[in-house]
């Protein structure tokens, strides 16, 4: 089963293509990386993936759902961790999580709220305004994984984290990897992707120029 298609997909900007007949095929499960030199249209794909903007041309997919025409389906499976994380402003960072879970029906919230700010060293009576760059991009993960989607996007996610909490961060992602959900790490660290992802797409000027695999899945351990 797929968890992303996309065939001859094309973004243009002006007379700028940011993505051009581009191809891309993602099975479910995988752990895998996007990588690419900023500007090559990792975050452009992304967007049309989640239909928060439209391609010009071209079809994408993800689970075998189209992403412009049944994107609230895809919402309810999917979370992404943008690399932008200025939009909760004042709210406190409890309150943003209590948000998060209240729209996705999250269950056992307390539980798992109490061990990701533990793990990730976070204060939750801080106003998210407040924080350092890098305690926002622990907001924005810890969103994403609340849900447990069965898709996770993250882009650029290790940017202004502190060495340990990468570390931490890809052990909770392996770990969810192992338990069957699918990750998309889009990122310009080769070394990053190349340690964490059992494959990755090459992406450059809008086009993917190579696949990778990296490593044996797990599924065939
Ligand atoms: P990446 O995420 O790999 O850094 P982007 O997808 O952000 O790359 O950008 C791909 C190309 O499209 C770049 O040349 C960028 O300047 C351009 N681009 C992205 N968004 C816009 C926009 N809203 N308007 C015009 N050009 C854009
Ligand atoms: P990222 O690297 O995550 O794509 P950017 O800083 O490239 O982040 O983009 C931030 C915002 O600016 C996005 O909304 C993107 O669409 C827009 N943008 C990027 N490049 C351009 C551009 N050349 N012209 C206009 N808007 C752009």
């Amino acid at each position: 089963n797929k968890a992303i298609d996309v065939f001859d997909l094309s973004k243009k900007y002006g007379s700028h293509f940011a993505l051009k007949d581009l191809n891309l095929s993602i099975n479910e499960g995988e752990f895998f990386g996007l990588i690419g030199p900023n500007g090559a249209g990792k975050s452009t794909l992304i967007r049309i993936l989640l239909n928060m903007i439209f391609a010009t041309s071209g079809e994408a997919a993800i689970f075998n759902l189209d992403c412009a025409k049944e994107s609230a389906e895809i919402k309810k499976m999917t979370s992404y961790v943008s690399s932008d994380v200025s939009y909760y402003d004042s709210m406190k960072v409890k309150d943003i999580f209590r948000l998060v879970a209240k729209f996705h029906h999250v269950v056992d919230f307390n539980q798992q709220m109490a061990y990701y700010t533990e793990l990730f060293d976070l204060q939750l009576n801080k106003k998210f305004r407040e924080l350092s760059l890098g305690n926002k991009r622990k907001v924005a993960i810890i969103c994403g994984l609340l849900p447990q989607p069965k898709l996770l996007i993250l882009d650029e996610p290790t940017n202004g984290l502190d060495p340990l909490i990468q570390f931490r961060l890809f052990e909770i992602l392996e770990e969810k990897n192992k338990q069957g959900m699918t990750i998309i790490l889009s990122s310009h660290d080769l070394k990053e992707v190349q340690t964490h992802c059992e494959k990755a797409a090459f992406i450059k000027e809008g086009k993917i120029i190579a696949e990778e695999k990296l490593k044996e899945s797990h599924l065939k351990e």
